[in-house]
């Protein structure tokens, strides 16, 4: 495995800034998933264990259920929930952590916060285009997952020795929820040797896989078979495919923060499709539509997602979100399918 991805440079002057630094804080994207958690909560350990700093983790908002096993989670700061604080404790900070997002609109209520603090910011992101002030950018796009950055900082570091088996469990969830449990972007061969690494820790892989994707509740499961038989519209000329989830179809099956996890992929199961798109309603705000796009092969849903669904990603996932209602948001998404069409019929 290649060992450099900053110039030693860079790494003496990490080093420093993190010496030098007493308050830190590490911070991810809203509507944080495996990766964004994992890799926050992963770097957070490696300040902990090899620099002997407490830093605090601060998330946006609420993450989802299935993501609560996930070690040191309970220690997890909500901004939405603590706002004062959060934002005390962000004027007052030396260092902070940007983990897995490439602009500081993507932590929506908590950019002010972020933008106007006068600390020093490390961003450590595997998103195109990173457009976040810092003194040192961490940014390589062909990664997994902003976990197998932080993996790869510590090996550069020479610190992975000392690494815990939290640790590890963070860097292995975050690496195998941004590949769908290393289903696609998972062809370099650094990821196993980096898994096999992972496994000196006794981390329990199934286990961890089996915290992630059988930790639904009945509920969800019929939420999925629901969507699967009576909401999914499918265009098999073009290979794509679309469905919405309505407030009043959340609540029949009452929806919890991550029942919606990967039913954007099932569509992708049909012979010969390409594109799945998930449209769902926000259970508290009016006229904003979250969206989910999933794609195979060449097919960019990040393109779409920006042109179409004020969003981005990488080429085959990728999110956004309309203001709009969700008769609106199914217009916008036969419009980018038709938009589409020439790569989606070939
Ligand atoms: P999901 O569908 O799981 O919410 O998101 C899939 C991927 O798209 C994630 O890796 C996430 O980083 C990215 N993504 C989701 N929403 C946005 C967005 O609004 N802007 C950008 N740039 N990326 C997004
Ligand atoms: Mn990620």
């Amino acid at each position: 495995m290649q060992k450099e991805i900053i110039t030693e440079e860079q790494l003496e002057q990490l080093k420093t800034l993190i010496k030098e630094s007493e308050t830190i804080i590490c911070v991810c994207h809203q509507n944080p998933d495996g990766d964004a958690l994992g890799s926050t909560l992963g770097w957070a350990d490696v300040l902990k264990t090899s620099f002997g700093k407490e830093p605090q983790v601060i998330v946006p908002d609420q993450y989802p259920d299935y993501l609560h096993w996930l070690p040191n989670s309970d220690k997890i700061i909500r901004y939405d929930k603590h706002k004062e604080g959060c934002d005390w404790t962000f004027q007052h900070a030396d260092l902070i952590f940007c983990l897995d997002f490439n602009t500081t609109s993507r932590v929506d209520a908590m950019q002010q916060a972020l933008d106007n603090s006068p600390a020093k910011k490390v961003l450590i992101d595997h998103h195109l285009n990173p457009d976040v002030p810092a003194e040192i950018t961490i940014s390589h796009p062909k990664a997994s997952s902003a976990s197998e950055l932080v993996f790869r900082l510590t090996w550069q570091l020479d610190v992975f020795e000392e690494q815990t088996k939290f640790f590890a469990t963070h860097i292995y969830c975050g690496m195998m929820t941004d590949t769908g449990a290393f289903t696609y972007n998972s062809d370099s061969c650094d990821i196993y040797f980096i898994i096999s690494q992972l496994l000196t820790k006794n981390i329990n892989k199934d286990k961890i896989y089996r915290n992630v994707y059988h930790n639904f509740s009945e509920d969800r499961l019929r939420l999925m078979g629901y969507v699967l038989y009576q909401k999914l519209v499918v265009d098999n000329t073009r290979h794509a495919s679309y469905f919405t989830l309505s407030r009043d179809d959340l609540k029949r099956f009452n929806f919890v923060k991550g029942d919606a996890e990967g039913l954007v992929n099932m569509p992708l199961q049909i012979k010969g499709h390409k594109l799945s798109i998930s449209l769902r309603e926000d259970t508290e705000k009016e006229n904003v539509v979250w969206v989910s796009l999933r794609s195979v092969d060449q097919f960019p849903c990040n393109e779409m997602a920006a042109q179409f669904f004020n969003g981005g990603g990488h080429l085959n996932a990728s999110g956004g979100r309309l203001n709009c209602s969700i008769e609106e948001a199914v217009k916008v998404a036969e419009k980018a399918i038709l938009a589409f069409e020439n790569m989606l019929k070939g």
